[in-house]
């Protein structure tokens, strides 16, 4: 009910930008971050020019300064998640420079401790959680994927599934190969498979050229439920996207391996603008097909689908002319 309240006000898409605190080390440096307003006002200033000049004004649906904590957060996203269980599809995806905090927020800093869990394990903990308490009513089975998408091509990292999901059809539009599939039945499963699968994109990463930023990362979820009334049956299905770095790359510098990789990366960022777009503007034309992202993430775009972005800010003012291309990308779709 709740969720459906928000979905009311806001639509099917909504924007949150959260600004990551300078790192130890790096106090003493200048912000592009002038003004946070309490309404989702963000003031960012381009430092070069004097007094007001250089000041612009965003506004997105939340702006989380540099001291907002996982939890924080996660309490505005949490509606979303819960939605998955009721049988809604949902996409959270996480768009910015390399070093802006995407991983940050969409996984934390480790999962050690659970303060630091990002969008992604407390996400998993929540959907556990609560198909647990539902457990007289309805049963739920829940299954993860995790996926690389690197040059127009995606690779599985991970795959966990309830052992009943598996005689069903696969409730999704997921392109990829099939993979070895594990049960999952905790959160604890969930981080212990999840850690596997975040090594195995580490793994490939340093083999190619710090891919980790080059490609993009996703988690989908998926939630089978039945109500053990009526037994009628629910799918609901989350898509969590760590993106690639946003960062335009200098044509003038690099050749190869290292320009295709931007090239893909420029088409399928883009190509996910145009689809938030095309949906924020009720078109009746969305441009699914222009990227291998926009394929994988289709049945959480659009419909009755819920997707939220957060755009990740770098605060230095060094950063200005990335922060400022980020803020120009997040406001075409808030
Ligand atoms: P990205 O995934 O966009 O490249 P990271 O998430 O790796 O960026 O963040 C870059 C660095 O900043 C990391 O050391 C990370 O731990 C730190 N960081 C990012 N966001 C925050 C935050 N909100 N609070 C504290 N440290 C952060
Ligand atoms: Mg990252």
């Amino acid at each position: 009910k709740l969720f459906n309240e928000i979905q009311d006000l806001r639509g099917n898409i909504r924007v949150f930008c959260r600004i990551r605190p300078f790192l130890p080390g790096q106090k003493e440096k200048k912000t592009s971050v002038e003004h946070i307003g309490e309404n989702g006002e963000l003031v960012v200033a381009d430092r070069s020019k004097p007094g007001k000049e250089g000041h612009r004004l965003f506004k997105f649906n939340k702006v989380y300064g540099s001291d907002a904590t996982q939890a924080e957060v996660y309490a505005d996203t949490q509606p979303l998640i819960r939605s998955v269980l009721d049988g809604y599809n949902v996409c959270i995806c996480a768009y910015g420079q390399t070093g802006s905090g995407k991983t940050y927020t969409m996984t934390g800093p480790n999962q050690a401790t659970k303060e630091n869990w990002g969008v992604n394990y407390r996400a998993l903990n929540d959907l556990f959680d609560i198909s647990q308490c539902r457990k007289g009513s309805i049963t739920y089975e829940i299954g993860v994927q995790m996926v690389e998408i690197y040059n127009e091509q995606s690779f599985v990292c991970l795959d966990l599934h309830t052992l009943g999901i598996m005689t069903h059809s696969q409730p999704n539009g997921l392109a990829v190969p099939d993979a070895s599939m594990h049960p999952v039945e905790s959160t604890s499963d969930v981080i212990k498979l999840m850690g596997i699968g975040f090594k195995n994109r580490a793994v490939s990463a340093t083999a190619l050229n710090e891919r980790s930023s080059r490609s993009h990362s996703v988690v989908t979820v998926h939630v089978r439920g039945k109500d053990l009334k009526t037994g009628s049956a629910l799918i609901g299905n989350l898509h969590l996207v760590d993106l690639a770095g946003s960062e335009r790359v200098d044509r003038s510098e690099v050749t190869g391996d290292r320009l295709k990789e931007a090239q893909h990366i420029n088409k399928s960022l883009s190509s996910l603008g145009d689809v938030i777009f095309a949906l924020a503007q009720k078109s009746p034309h969305v441009p699914y097909r222009n990227s291998k992202l926009t394929q994988v993430l289709q049945s959480s775009l659009g419909g009755q689908a819920k997707t939220l972005m957060f755009v990740q800010l770098n605060p230095d003012a060094s950063s200005f002319s990335e922060s400022l291309s980020t803020l120009k990308f997040a406001e075409r779709v808030a």
